[in-house]
């Protein structure tokens, strides 16, 4: 039998999680797990490269909670893919420290996310940990050599930062990573609520897993629509309308939503319609995995024991690929 191929992906827990991270990378998850060998890392040192304060750090153990629930209800697996902790894997720290040697200062001052986070979040300057960001992420995956990583649009740009490291030190000590490629989900930026170009907690534009039907179909009906149509007359856009690429992103009846693409353009059906129908497909499609959460939600020690399992199976892997980056490298030499 060929050894399956391996995926690293994860997030990080700073909440629960939105409809975006399911079209942007969950979908591709729940789809691959037979097919790879997969390892789903909670990523909360990452959490702190933005929020390094103690309040935070206090919040972390229930939104990893949180964040495992949401992965269990979409379909992640944990008899076939490891779950687990970055913090409990302290080699990543390790092996981040010997890549941040690889790249340049600039390199990481150009990673295009960074410029974005620092805006968003207000951030005059980026601390070294903010900087490196990448570099972390870079010895997550090829911790494990993953040779897939699937992520939403905004992180392809991390990707190729890990892809760089790969090569640098397979050139320089010899070939011991795979260079992973990413693959970025179906939508690969799902637009908010607000018709703000992404959907992210800290816009306050998200619907999440777990919103109960009720605030689900509140948030729809609130939604940013074409601005330029005031009448249901109108003739409305319907190209890079939230409504509408929500509506193709999770209705899953695609004679009604051309439909109403069709009446919508020729100014034959209001918004409200449109938006009732779109609660009524997003509820459907929610409707599932909200059930198989609240039955979980039940078992206290679940989460915790998926987590010591798949980080002591991380970390034994941790092990293995730390001794052969240090062989490469002839730091062994004592
Ligand atoms: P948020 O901004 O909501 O806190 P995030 O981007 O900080 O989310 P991460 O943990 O950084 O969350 O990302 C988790 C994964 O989800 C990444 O692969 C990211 O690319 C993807 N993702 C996040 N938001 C979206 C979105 N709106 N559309 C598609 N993919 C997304
Ligand atoms: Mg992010």
């Amino acid at each position: 039998m060929t050894k399956k191929k391996r995926i690293l992906t994860g997030d990080r827990p700073t909440g629960r999680m939105h409809i975006g991270h399911y079209v942007g990378s969950l979908k591709n998850r729940v789809r691959l797990q037979d097919e790879y060998e997969c390892f789903f890392i909670v990523a909360d040192l990452h959490t702190l490269t933005t929020a390094p304060e103690k309040e935070k750090i206090a919040k972390l153990s229930e939104n990893v909670r949180e964040m495992v629930l949401d992965y269990l209800a979409v379909g992640i697996d944990p008899q076939k893919s490891v779950i687990y902790l970055q913090s409990q894997v302290p080699e990543v720290a390790y092996l981040s420290l010997l890549f941040s040697m690889l790249i340049t200062v600039p390199r990481c001052q150009r990673v295009p996310t960074l410029k974005e986070v620092m805006r968003d979040l207000q951030i005059k300057q980026p601390s070294l940990g903010l900087l490196t960001y990448p570099v972390l992420q870079a010895a997550d995956i090829l911790m494990v050599r993953a040779d897939l990583v699937p992520v939403g649009k905004d992180q392809e740009s991390h990707v190729e930062v890990t892809r760089e490291i790969a090569r640098k030190f397979n050139s320089e000590f010899g070939e011991v990573f795979p260079e992973p490629e990413p693959l970025i989900g179906e939508v690969p930026t799902l637009v908010g609520t607000d018709g703000k170009a992404k959907m992210s907690k800290s816009l306050g534009n998200c619907i999440y897993l777990s919103d109960d039907e009720k605030t689900v179909r509140e948030k729809v009906m609130n939604m940013y629509t074409d601005p330029t149509r005031i009448h249901p007359t109108d003739p409305g856009h319907v190209e890079g309308n939230p409504v509408f690429i929500y509506h193709d992103a999770f209705n899953p009846n695609k004679e009604e939503v051309e439909d109403l693409k069709n009446r919508y353009r020729e100014g034959r059906v209001g918004d409200i319609e449109v938006k009732e129908k779109l609660a009524e497909a997003l509820n459907e499609f929610l409707d599932p995995i909200r059930k198989r959460r609240t039955g979980l939600e039940s078992e206290p020690e679940l989460v915790e024991e998926i987590l010591k399992e798949g980080s002591k199976r991380a970390r034994k892997e941790a092990a293995e690929t730390l001794k052969l980056v240090k062989e490469a490298m002839g730091l062994e030499y004592f």
